[in-house]
């Protein structure tokens, strides 16, 4: 089920980028992510809470499952248990609500913040003045850092940024896409204090993780192209 010849060039590449390939497996059966897992790979992106949650419970523990999906606040509790890593952190509310769960199962659980880099509408995430009031205080140029009510979030570690490029053949456009959002991983990649600490950067999907890849990302999430369409 799995295109293995694929899988092995995009390892390559990856690896060259020194980044991390999440297997996007959402909609497909348990059995097409064992074929991977076979292979040696263990981290894995869903996108819906109910099926992230019935593989997990038929899958081995030792699997990254990444979430990747627009996660609604009352939904953050069937994941905390195990989830490794939240890539569509979009609001405060959220992330307050992230913070809480994991609380509740004595976890500290990583996130990303997503923000919205496409020109679709459609597409979730924090714009650009969102996230520099969510991260920091202006203070002439200085950045000073995460308004206080962040800093009380003990239970959940901001790791780094996640967002989406337009779907769009103009290779000019998402690429550009991709340069504002590493620029902004740059930015905010200063501030390494208490539960906020930015080193990833999710950034390149099927269609366009070579130019994101180009761009700066050391995280791609990858479906369609290694299991084949949904
Ligand atoms: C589905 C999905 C992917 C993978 O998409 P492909 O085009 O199949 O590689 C990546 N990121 C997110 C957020 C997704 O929802």
């Amino acid at each position: 089920m799995i295109n293995k010849e694929v899988y092995t060039t995009i390892c390559e590449e990856v690896k060259k980028h020194e980044a991390t390939l999440v297997a996007v497996s959402k909609t497909k059966p348990p059995e097409a992510i064992k074929e991977l897992y076979d292979l040696g790979h263990r981290d894995f992106g869903e996108n819906y809470v109910q099926e992230l949650v019935d593989k997990q419970a038929l899958l081995p523990d030792d699997i990254r499952w990444h979430f990747i999906g627009h996660l609604q606040s009352n939904k953050v509790k069937y994941i905390a248990p195990f989830v490794h890593l939240i890539h569509g952190i979009d609001s405060y509310k959220l992330l307050k609500e992230t913070d809480k769960q994991a609380k509740k199962v004595n976890r500290v659980i990583d996130v990303l913040l997503q923000v919205h880099i496409a020109q679709e509408e459609t597409k979730f995430g924090f714009d650009e003045q969102e996230l520099h009031d969510l991260l920091s205080t202006n203070y002439g140029h200085e950045l000073v850092p995460q308004q206080a009510g962040l800093r009380e979030l003990k239970s959940i570690r901001i790791v780094g940024l996640m967002g989406m490029a337009s779907f769009s053949d103009d290779e000019d456009l998402v690429r550009s896409e991709f340069k504002k959002l590493k620029n902004l991983y740059h930015k905010y990649a200063q501030l390494q204090l208490g539960n906020c600490g930015l080193q990833t950067l999710s950034m390149g999907m099927s269609a366009d993780y070579q130019i994101a890849l180009q761009e700066g990302s050391n995280m791609i999430r990858i479906g369609s192209l290694l299991f084949g369409k949904r």
